[in-house]
């Protein structure tokens, strides 16, 4: 089963789709996390490239389009896919539909988080992230290390008000046409309303686990 998860930066793709990895078997492709890598690396050919990143503005359709293809390419014999925070234009959408083709793969359902406002400033500007495992945690836990590794969590460099708005605003600018593109595609639609800053993330995995077996997707 493979699964696009689109929502709004804080919208929980990360974290909502880590719960549905563990508990379906599937993998992840996550194109911000693709790229914070590539930040890491100065050598990287794509250096450059992804250095928008840091302004909150998008990476190229060329360049996020050839990163995730090349990763798809190696996780074809995969048991499903969630992809967070791809694709984020229309163009993205297109190219993926040409890849999955070619690979003989298909999306199966689109997992639309809309968030309020509220609710995501609130999480972005408590996130702390392990970059070990890559688990998001929030200030509230009161975690200062990575319960699983260890580590000493992080704040992500653009989880900060003023990469916030742009963010936001980039994400009503390209992204919210992904909603129609996908509610006219081939595949199941599912929307989820979130606008309780006191809503678990556990409780959000519930739901949408109840959404997919109503749909037959477990
Ligand atoms: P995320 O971790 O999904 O919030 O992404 C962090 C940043 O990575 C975004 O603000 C963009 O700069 C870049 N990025 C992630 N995914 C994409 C994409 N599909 N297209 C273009 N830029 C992206």
């Amino acid at each position: 089963m493979n699964i696009i998860m689109l929502g709004p930066p804080g919208s929980g793709k990360g974290t909502q789709g880590q719960h549905l990895i563990e508990c379906l078997g599937l993998v992840h492709i996550s194109t911000g996390d693709l790229f914070r890598e590539i930040l890491k690396q100065p050598e990287h050919p794509l250096y450059r490239d992804v250095q928008v990143l840091k302004e909150g503005k998008l990476v190229s359709d060329e360049v996020t389009n050839r990163v995730v293809e090349d990763t798809l390419k190696k996780l074809k014999d995969a048991k499903g896919i969630i992809f967070d925070g791809f694709p984020r234009t229309t163009e993205q959408a297109q190219a993926l539909d040409r890849m999955m083709s070619s690979l003989n793969m298909r999306i199966d359902a689109v997992l639309d988080l809309n968030v309020t406002r509220e609710v995501i400033l609130h999480r972005l500007l408590g996130r702390r992230v392990c970059p070990g495992c890559r688990r998001v945690y929030h200030i509230s836990q009161g975690y200062t290390v990575c319960p699983e590794c260890k580590v000493p969590l992080k704040i992500r460099d653009d989880d900060n008000e003023e990469t916030i708005n742009k963010r936001l605003d980039e994400y009503k600018e390209k992204t919210a046409a992904l909603k129609d593109y996908y509610r006219e595609h081939n595949c199941m639609y599912i929307s989820l309303t979130i606008d309780d800053v006191s809503m678990t993330s556990q409780e959000v995995h519930e739901q949408i686990i109840q959404e997919f077996s109503k749909r037959g997707l477990v």
